[in-house]
């Protein structure tokens, strides 16, 4: 039989399947066969997929009206809303990392300095501020890309697909000799429209709320 999600979970219920998803669903498969009539069995397969998509929902099943109640065992043990059993999530690991601002005032107007990033990896070819790699250990105390003083401005939390990463962002207002990496100096009037990624513009922000300017 073909199982879907709609059929997984009404055979998890019919038999009252422990075992979290996904490793349960060997024995789901199993089940299903079990009960799978030789002939006929796509249209056996197609109500079954009705059933788990109109009566054995995933929050509310309506036993009242299925025609499986008697047989099933979910539902003779009084809560069979919480099969199928889902596998916790693995929390995500965390990197640490730590941005740069450097402000330095050029023709009258503040000015940042943003970097472009590699055309390859996260956030590859976007506009950033300037970084570590994230490749700190523990402490978000990365190594300064240059020449401080630096001022701590706080830290930005933010979750990627496969890992979250905690930013501390350091800030250096004044001259700046060498800043690095490729980048330009960009004019703070305008900095909504150079189309920094979330995490930056929240690093963004951090900064010009401890330099006490606007976005
Ligand atoms: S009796 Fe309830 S839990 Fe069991 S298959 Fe039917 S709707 Fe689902």
């Amino acid at each position: 039989m073909v199982v879907d999600a709609n059929v997984e979970r009404v055979v998890a219920r019919l038999f009252a399947i422990e075992e979290p998803l996904p490793g349960a669903r060997p024995a789901i498969r199993a089940g299903a066969d079990t009960i799978t009539p030789e002939t006929r069995a796509g249209d056996f397969a197609q109500a079954m997929m009705d059933l788990g998509a109109t009566i054995c929902t995933a929050r509310d099943p309506r036993c009242l009206l299925c025609p499986l109640a008697a047989a099933c065992r979910a539902r003779a043990g009084g809560d069979p809303a919480r099969l199928p059993v889902k596998a916790a999530k693995k929390a995500k690991p965390t990197r640490q990392g730590r941005a740069f601002w450097i402000e330095q005032r050029i023709g009258g107007e503040d000015h940042v300095w943003l970097v472009r990033r590699a055309g390859k990896g996260m956030l590859g070819g976007m506009r950033a501020l300037p970084d570590d790699g994230w490749a700190a250990r523990g402490d978000g105390d990365g190594v300064p890309v240059c020449e401080g003083p630096w001022e701590a401005a706080g830290r930005v939390r933010h979750v990627f697909s496969h890992f979250a990463l905690e930013l501390s962002v350091s800030l250096h207002v004044g001259a700046a000799p060498q800043p690095p990496g490729e980048g330009e100096w960009w004019p703070l009037e305008t900095l909504d429209a150079a189309g920094l990624p979330t995490l930056y513009a929240k690093a963004a922000q951090l900064a010009l709320a401890r330099t006490g300017e606007e976005a």
